[in-house]
């Protein structure tokens, strides 16, 4: 085997362990791969129940009160810090614990209330909301979610009121998209009491203002010369803990202090790991996908105020005896942006409930969530930014500070390209294997239970590819969105397996052709999503005899462009300028000095 097999049979290995740990139930993105539509997971549209809606509403308008009051986002911009009364504010309203359970000292919402609350921050400033997913989606999550009781008791109430402030860190110089690659070690002391930490972590948010850090570092494996990584929670009052650079002097999201930190043979006592040891890097992306989802509910907000500044303005700025909104290519971008704002919304409320109803694997679809939300929003604020023309680049507007904000979010937690070819290799993993042990058994026919295996598989992708899966919607007007998705699914499905029949392993680092498929999937589940959407709130309006919203046309808008998208995307799969791209990538690489 030569180095780069061994290195990609490493990275397969890993990832099966990270990723298919046991027998799931089938997912919504994954069941996409395998031409099904499992209903199930996003029909009907998933509404907050009504005793904690009214919780909700309560902590809502505190919090809007509360920051129409004490936030400036421009201020924290200029002077780069989020000043602590607006810190203390927001944990007074509880937003810095909302999902930690009561007993604890959170406030025990859902992660649908909680993407809300973030949809409202990220309305208003980024660097806000960046702050509060780095202290509770990602900050205290692995506490949350791995921590013993006698953990949570002991460092969950002061993090629930801000007392004390959360921090995560994985990213380290060598670590970066590469999360599996951290360098920091853990040394175990020879009395087994705790562990000795040493290392650097770079780019981490509120690491010089946090009291409790959740720190990934490797650990020797048991009775074996590998190391895997094992999650701490380290204090900055350890003896050895240096803030090597508090706040990185950056671009955007400027008030939240991004810093680089050491631990030079810090000893961490062993009650101090969170989670099964060794098991780190399965705990990092758990948190991730929390951190995710809200990602999601702030590029959400953010983008429902490119849609009331677009039109503030179409609506009073006049050229040519007209005001901007009267011409088509403002109209044009004002209706995409309703539509991408109207599908952002959805997509971040289904996947909150994946969450809330306790769905096994939502990997997929957090990471479809973060893609396309940022995308999209980076779309939005470009769009906005040229209908505002000159005015939008002074720092009076708000524009240029969004523009600088909304940069990050292709980049942190994932960078978009890497979770896109995530996004399709895990989802070409279920009709991939199934391919598999239909080949295996074609190529040695004599293994009995390998042919019956391969029947079962063999039948389950015929049928997915004969069958047109049913999109079952309850109002009469969307019976043509629901069968032309279907149908769209059925291509997808198709298209998907001719790939993988068409390439086989090379599939794995062909990310052109990942890219289109992965593409495809995340329009089918933002369409998805509009649709499920879209079909409660008409009959809402029938029940309550109301005709129809901007809102109900955003949503058809958006299923007409994103179809057309995903035909798109799938017509790229055979007709493209891959080869010339390569080349010329090639060339250029080989050939700097030219
Ligand atoms: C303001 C800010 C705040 C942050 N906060 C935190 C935090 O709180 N905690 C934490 O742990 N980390 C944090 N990070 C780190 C962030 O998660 C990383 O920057 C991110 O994961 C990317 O890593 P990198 O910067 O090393 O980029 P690299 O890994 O060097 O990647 C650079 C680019 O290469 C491309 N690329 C890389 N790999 C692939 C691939 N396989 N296929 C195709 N393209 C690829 C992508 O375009 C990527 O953007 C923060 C970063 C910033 C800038």
């Amino acid at each position: 085997m030569n180095k780069l097999d061994a290195q990609r049979q490493k990275e397969i290995q890993q990832a099966e362990e990270l990723l298919f740990a046991g027998p799931q139930a089938l997912g919504f993105a994954k069941g996409l791969f395998q031409g099904h539509f499992v209903s199930d997971w996003v029909m009907p549209y998933p509404r907050i129940p009504d005793a904690q809606n009214a919780e909700l509403d309560g902590t809502l308008s505190e919090l809007r009160q509360f920051l129409n009051e004490h936030l400036d986002a421009a201020e924290i911009d200029r002077n780069a810090d989020i000043p602590r009364s607006v810190i203390d504010g927001l944990g007074r309203v509880g937003v810095l614990g909302m999902t930690a359970p009561k007993e604890y000292g959170g406030s025990g919402f859902s992660q649908m209330a909680n993407c809300k609350i973030l949809e409202e921050i990220g309305r208003r400033c980024a660097s806000t909301s960046v702050f509060v997913n780095a202290h509770h989606s990602i900050g205290i999550r692995a506490l949350l979610l791995f921590g013993t009781h006698e953990q949570k008791q002991r460092w969950l109430p002061k993090l629930c009121t801000g007392e004390q402030l959360g921090a995560f860190a994985l990213t380290e110089k060598e670590a970066g998209s590469d999360a599996a690659n951290v360098q920091m070690q853990a040394r175990p002391s020879e009395d087994g009491s705790h562990f000795i930490l040493n290392g650097e972590k770079r780019y981490i948010t509120n690491a010089a203002i946090a009291d409790v850090l959740t720190v990934m570092a490797r650990t020797p494996v048991p009775g074996s010369d590998k190391t895997s990584i094992t999650a701490f929670l380290v204090t900055p009052d350890m003896p050895g803990f240096e803030i090597i650079e508090a706040r990185m002097p950056k671009m955007g999201i400027r008030g939240t202090a991004t810093g680089r930190f050491a631990l030079r043979d810090v000893k961490v006592p062993k009650e101090n790991v969170l989670g099964p040891p060794g098991k780190g890097l399965k705990v990092a992306l758990t948190v991730l996908d929390f951190g995710r989802t809200t990602f999601g509910a702030c590029c959400t907000g953010a983008a429902k105020t490119c849609l009331r500044l677009a039109i503030e303005h179409a609506n009073t700025r006049k050229q040519f005896d007209k005001t901007l909104g009267n011409f088509h290519l403002v109209q044009k971008k004002i209706a995409r942006i309703a539509a991408d704002a109207y599908a952002m919304e959805a997509m971040t409320t289904i996947t909150a409930a994946f969450i809330d109803r306790g769905l096994e694997d939502y990997m997929l679809e957090t990471a479809m969530l973060k893609v396309f939300t940022t995308e999209r929003l980076w779309e939005c604020i470009n769009d906005v930014f040229q209908i505002y023309g000159g005015s939008a680049y002074f720092v009076d507007l708000p524009l240029e500070r969004m523009m600088r904000d909304a940069r990050i979010n292709q980049i942190g937690e994932g960078a978009n390209e890497v979770l896109t070819s995530f996004i399709a290799l895990v989802g070409m993993r279920g009709p991939g294997m199934e391919f598999k042990e239909i080949y295996d058994t074609m190529v040695k026919p004599t293994r009995e239970q390998g042919f019956a295996k391969a029947w079962t598989a063999g039948k389950a992708r015929f049928g997915a590819t004969v069958r047109v899966p049913e999109v079952p919607v309850r109002s009469a007007e969307l019976r043509s969105f629901a069968s032309q998705l279907g149908r769209l699914i059925w291509r997808f499905n198709l298209a998907v397996n001719r790939a993988l029949i068409t390439y086989r392993e090379p599939i794995l680092d062909m990310q052109l052709l990942q890219e289109r498929i992965a593409n495809a999937a995340m329009d089918l589940f933002a369409s998805t999503c509009v649709l499920s959407r879209y079909d409660a709130e008409l009959q809402s309006a029938q029940r309550n005899g109301s005709s129809s919203s901007p809102d109900q046309l955003a949503a058809d808008l958006f299923l007409r462009q994103s179809f057309r998208r995903i035909r798109r995307f799938l017509a790229g799969l055979t007709d493209n300028e891959d080869k010339s791209v390569l080349a010329t990538a090639k060339s250029v690489l080989s050939n700097p000095g030219d």
